[in-house]
């Protein structure tokens, strides 16, 4: 017998929940084809097929699942085929995309690195990857053109040098942010480079979080250098009044299409707990986070369902077994720090921060770096979360030459705003999913602004993303720019962008971090983006008030 409401019509039958695919909750059956990739075999294996197999046979002899899965746990993506445009990228089929090149991030775990790895990773650009360097906006280094066959050769002299590709890619902790600065920095309290080098040695490549329901993106830094707001997990330098220096726990943000900012917990950690306490955060991640959905698929999707509340429940309870300290929120910089130009150390030498343009260099230019660095006493550099990078421990003498010596290699310490503040996503010319070509449009549209708008007395970021995903942080500048085709002036159809204004993160002080608002219709084709973006410029510096 029909069941009927009080309204004599026929009662909706109870929806069944659907699940999420949440491993704490029994869903174990892979429920989407990653899922069962993943399942099938550990992505980390793929590394011994590399070395035995692939790189004898060639790149045709590679397993899909591997090619297209797998292969990105150790850092490792197929780069676009040449010549496709990117009014195709929806259309065409995945392998149809694919080069028989690889793109290799590699990690570079709170963004240090000392010449002899310097030296190495130019060494692997010039010999295996024509030249090609990029620095990531999150503290990795990318190379292009790279050969299957190479593989072998090229991780021994990474991890001769303490350098690693593992678990750069793929749904595990990726690459963890820390200070460029850390150590060094005159007003940081704790260094945590103690805290990521623990997380990393003992977790990363690790069987229990090698198969999480994504990405996973950490910081952990005293200082607010970074975009911690939109990592799945950030610990970030607090002073508690009773227990002293710490770190303030922020969890769930991220960007991409359905962009969120982190909550923080209200906790204090201690810096001997931060590793503890991040390895509690990854297993509700690996346990409760949703596998059914991909684009569901990250932390800041169950936090938002959940609440900060039960998220600290759950990770007291049921991860840590015990009551975490609660904590007061960290003082946040008036403006995001970058660390570009002549900066004192606390121990009396100095750190320069020098810009490239869109963070791309290339191996003959590291190697120049190496090269210069030394001649000047200092044996390291660091990377930036903002395509830029760092000499460390110059002492003062050197200072002024290095500064020259910098420019003379591309490397400006003190750079135009546009150079400053510009950053650009990897783009069409190796990007799969890319709709638009960035780097060399972004490297076109410094070149034009600081000709025409050179000396400009205002802060102003401009991120170019070849597409939806936000790679480079569409949402977080002043001037986000997402690749799609748009309507050209003679209604064809042509590469441009969407135009996110007003975005602004790692600041506070009466200033709320937020994201960019996307206005309806407020587009610009690529072609025009020069004469947009000045145009934009010049009303903003027209209608600004006092002291904006
Ligand atoms: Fe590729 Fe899009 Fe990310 Fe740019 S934003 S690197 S085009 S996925």
């Amino acid at each position: 017998m029909a069941l009927t409401s009080s309204s004599g019509r026929p009662a909706a039958r109870p929806r069944k929940a659907r699940g999420e695919g949440q491993w704490a909750l029994g869903h174990r059956e892979p429920l989407n084809p990653n899922e069962r990739t993943k399942k099938d075999d550990n992505p980390l294996n793929v590394r011994a097929r590399i070395e035995n197999i692939y790189a004898h046979r060639g790149f045709d002899s590679i397993d899909p699942q591997d090619l297209r899965g797998r292969f990105r746990w150790w850092g490792l993506y197929t780069q676009r085929k040449p010549g496709i445009d990117g009014g195709r990228t929806a259309v065409l089929e995945p392998h149809e995309l694919d080069d028989k090149y690889f793109m290799l991030r590699i990690r570079v775990d709170g963004g240090q690195l000392d010449l002899d790895q310097l030296r190495t990773i130019a060494d692997i650009s010039r010999r295996y990857a024509r030249d090609t360097a990029d620095i990531t906006d999150r503290q990795n280094i990318q190379l292009h053109w790279i050969r299957v066959e190479d593989m072998p050769a090229i991780w021994r002299q990474l991890e001769a040098v303490g350098l690693s590709t593992t678990e750069a890619c793929g749904d595990c902790p990726r690459v963890v942010l820390g200070s460029p600065v850390a150590g060094i920095a005159a007003d940081e309290k704790i260094d945590a480079t103690p805290a990521i080098r623990a997380i990393v040695d003992k977790y990363v490549g690790a069987p229990e979080f090698s198969n999480l329901p994504r990405k996973f993106k950490s910081s952990i830094s005293w200082l607010a250098d970074m975009p911690y707001e939109v990592n799945d997990i950030s610990f970030l330098g607090v002073d508690h009044p009773e227990y002293g220096p710490g770190f303030d726990l922020w969890v769930g943000g991220g960007l991409s299409t359905n962009p969120m900012l982190a909550q923080r917990l209200g906790v204090w950690v201690p810096l001997g707990e931060v590793p503890e306490v991040w390895a509690g955060v990854v297993s509700i991640f690996r346990d409760y986070g949703y596998r059914r959905l991909r684009h569901r698929a990250r932390l800041k999707f169950l936090v938002a369902d959940w609440g900060v509340e039960k998220f600290r429940e759950v990770l007291e309870k049921e991860y840590l077994g015990r009551g975490l300290v609660d904590g007061p929120p960290p003082v946040l910089p008036d403006k995001p720090l970058d660390h570009i130009g002549v900066h004192a150390q606390r121990d009396g030498r100095f750190y320069i921060g020098a810009a490239p343009v869109v963070g791309r260099v290339s191996g003959g230019q590291l190697l120049q770096l190496a090269e210069v660095v030394a001649a000047h006493g200092s044996n390291r550099v660091s990377l930036t979360a903002y395509q830029k990078l760092l000499v460390l421990d110059v002492p003062q003498e050197s200072v002024d030459s290095l500064v020259v010596a910098l420019r003379g290699i591309g490397l400006e310490a003190q750079p135009s705003t546009w150079r400053r503040g510009t950053m650009a996503c990897t783009g069409i010319e190796f990007c799969k999913l890319a709709i638009v070509e960035t780097k060399k449009r972004g490297e076109e549209l410094v070149a034009r602004l600081e000709e025409s708008l050179r000396d400009m007395d205002a802060d102003i970021t401009i991120h170019i993303n070849g597409c939806p995903n936000a790679c480079a942080r569409t949402q977080t500048a002043d001037i986000g720019l997402k690749g799609q085709i748009v309507m050209g002036p003679d209604g064809q159809q042509v590469e441009g962008f969407q135009v996110h204004l007003g975005g602004g993160l790692g600041m506070a002080q009466g200033q709320t971090a937020g994201f960019g608002r996307k206005l309806r219709g407020l587009k610009t084709t690529a072609d025009e983006l020069p004469e947009y973006v000045e145009r934009l410029a010049r009303r903003y510096l027209d209608s600004r008030t006092q002291g904006e």
